[in-house]
C-alpha cells in the first residue's frame, strides 16, 4: 500500500445527533471495514472524550496515534468547532476543522477556550463566539503546527460560503490571515469541479471527508494521500507534519493523490427548495422563478449549485474536463490542464446492494460477506477486478460497480435537507429494481 485513505472529519458519541456507539473502537472497526487508513478522533475539545482518547491512543509517530487492537487504523487529533458571531452587521455561522499536532497542544487550546467561558461539555462540536479569524489566530498563537480547514464550505446554514451563514470570500472572513487557509472541505453537496470555478480556490487544496455521525457513514467521502517517492512504501512511518505539509502544498513526503467524492447531486443541499412545501428548483428554475417559495411565500433554501454559480468566476462544462480510466475501469476526473487534484465519485457499497436486492436485511448480510471474502469496501469499489467481484458477488453487482466506476449513474438532486436519489441502473438494464425504497429521508 503506497496510499493513505484519510477521513479527517467525523464525530464521536459526545456530539449531538451522533450514534451512542461512536467510541474509538467503533470508529476503528468501521475504518478497517471500509479500508480507511487514517481517521480523525473528532470532538477532542470535549473534556470526557479528550480524557478517553488520551488514555487509549498511543503515539506511533509525532501526531499520529493508534489503538492497540486496531494497528491498521491511525488517528489524528482533528475536531470541528462552530463559530457563531456577528460581523459587518450579519450573523455568521461557520464550521471549521481544527488540527492539533499533540495532546499537549490540544490541551492548551481546550484551556484557552474554556477560559473564555465556552461550554465545551455541551457538545463534541462546540459552538463558540469567536470569529473565524479570531479562532485561527488563537490556535496559531498556541502552536505553529496547528491548522484550520473551513468545512463543508457550501452548505447554506453553517459554512464559509453558505448562502444563509457565510461570506462571499475567504478574504472577507479571514482578512489578513487568509493566506493561512490553504485547504477547504467541499462537503457532500459539491464536488471539486464546482470548486474549480471559484477564483479564490485556484491555488488552494480541495479535500473531502465524511462528517460521519455513525460508523457506517465513515469514508462516504475521503482524501487519498500518496507518497511522492514510490520507494517510500512504509506508510506507517508518516507523521502529522507530512500530512500537514501536503495540505499546505509544502514540500513533503506526501501529496494529495485524489479525492473520493459523493455524486454531489446526492447531497441534501444540492438544489434549492422547501422540503415541507415540496418545492424543488434547479438553478435554472431559481433564475426564472425567483427565490421565493410559491407555497409559503418565504425565501427558499438556496442550494449549493446556485450558490456556487453566484460566486463563480467562470463555468466549467463537461467538455472542459478530462475523464481518464485506470486499469480497474475507475474514472478519474481532471481539469483540461491537469493542474488540479483529480477525483473519483462513488456510491457506498451498502447503497449499491440495497438497489440490487430490494431487501435491507439481505443487503446487510451481503455487505459483510463481500468484505469478508474480497477485502475492505474501498478495495471492492475502487480496485477489485470485475471477474473477482462477479465470482463472489454475482453479475448484477459487477455491473453495478462498473456503472459507478464509469460514472454511468443517474441522480435525482437533493434539496433543503432531503438527500438526492442515486439510480445505478437504467430501466433497461434492470427493470425490476425499485429505487423508491432506498432509505433516502
Ligand atoms: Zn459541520
Ligand atoms: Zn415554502
Amino acid at each position: 500500500m503506497s496510499a493513505i485513505i484519510a477521513d479527517l472529519h467525523l464525530h464521536s458519541k459526545f456530539s449531538q445527533a451522533v450514534s451512542k456507539k461512536m467510541g474509538l473502537e467503533e470508529i476503528a472497526y468501521w475504518a478497517r471495514l471500509k479500508g480507511i487508513n487514517l481517521v480523525a478522533t473528532g470532538d477532542w475539545t470535549h473534556p470526557l472524550w479528550f480524557r478517553e482518547i488520551k488514555k487509549k491512543l498511543k503515539v506511533i509517530t509525532p501526531g499520529i496515534f493508534q489503538l492497540e487492537k486496531f494497528p491498521e487504523v491511525k488517528f489524528m487529533l482533528v475536531t470541528e468547532i462552530s463559530t457563531v458571531y456577528s460581523h459587518k452587521e450579519k450573523l455568521r455561522k461557520i464550521h471549521h476543522l481544527i488540527f492539533s499536532p499533540s495532546f499537549e497542544v490540544a490541551e492548551k487550546i481546550i484551556k484557552k477556550l474554556a477560559g473564555f467561558g465556552y461550554n465545551l461539555l455541551a457538545d463534541g462540536r462546540p459552538t463558540i463566539g469567536l470569529s473565524s479569524r479570531e479562532l485561527l489566530e488563537l490556535i496559531m498563537d498556541i502552536n505553529e503546527n496547528t491548522f484550520l480547514i473551513p468545512c463543508h464550505i457550501w452548505t447554506p446554514w453553517f459554512s464559509l460560503f453558505g448562502s444563509r451563514s457565510g461570506y462571499d470570500s475567504i478574504e472577507e472572513s479571514f482578512e489578513d490571515l487568509s493566506t493561512y487557509i490553504t485547504a477547504v472541505e467541499t462537503g457532500l453537496s459539491s464536488d471539486p469541479v464546482m470548486n474549480w470555478q471559484i477564483k479564490e480556490l485556484t491555488n488552494r487544496v480541495i479535500v473531502s471527508f465524511s462528517d460521519a455521525h455513525s460508523g457506517s457513514k465513515l469514508g462516504r467521502e475521503a482524501t487519498v494521500f500518496v507518497f511522492n517517492n514510490e520507494q517510500a512504501s512504509k506508510p506507517e512511518a508518516y507523521s502529522f507534519s507530512d500530512i500537514l505539509n501536503a495540505l499546505k502544498q509544502k514540500p513533503s513526503r506526501l501529496k494529495i493523490g485524489y479525492t473520493i467524492e459523493f455524486f454531489p447531486q446526492e447531497g441534501k443541499y444540492h438544489w434549492s427548495g422547501h422540503r415541507d412545501c415540496r418545492v424543488r428548483y434547479s438553478p435554472e428554475e431559481v433564475l426564472k422563478k425567483g427565490k421565493i417559495c410559491p407555497v409559503c411565500q418565504r425565501q427558499l433554501t438556496i442550494g449549493v449549485e446556485n450558490r456556487v454559480i453566484e460566486l463563480s468566476e467562470r463555468m466549467i462544462k463537461k467538455d472542459d474536463l478530462c475523464f481518464l480510466k485506470n486499469r480497474s475501469g475507475l474514472t478519474f476526473v481532471y481539469d483540461k490542464e491537469k493542474k488540479r487534484t483529480p477525483f473519483v465519485s462513488i456510491v457506498p457499497l451498502m447503497e449499491i446492494l440495497q438497489q440490487i436486492t430490494d431487501s435491507p436485511a439481505k443487503a446487510e448480510k451481503d455487505y459483510f460477506r463481500l468484505i469478508n471474502e474480497l477485502g475492505p469496501e474501498f478495495l471492492i469499489i475502487l480496485n477489485t477486478p470485475y471477474e473477482k467481484i462477479e465470482a463472489v458477488g454475482g453479475r448484477t453487482l459487477k455491473e453495478a460497480i462498473r456503472n459507478v466506476r464509469e460514472r454511468e449513474v443517474k441522480v435525482e438532486p437533493g434539496y433543503d435537507g432531503v438527500f438526492g436519489k442515486v439510480q445505478i441502473f437504467s430501466r433497461k438494464e434492470k427493470p425490476e429494481v425499485q429505487t423508491s425504497q432506498l432509505g433516502l429521508f
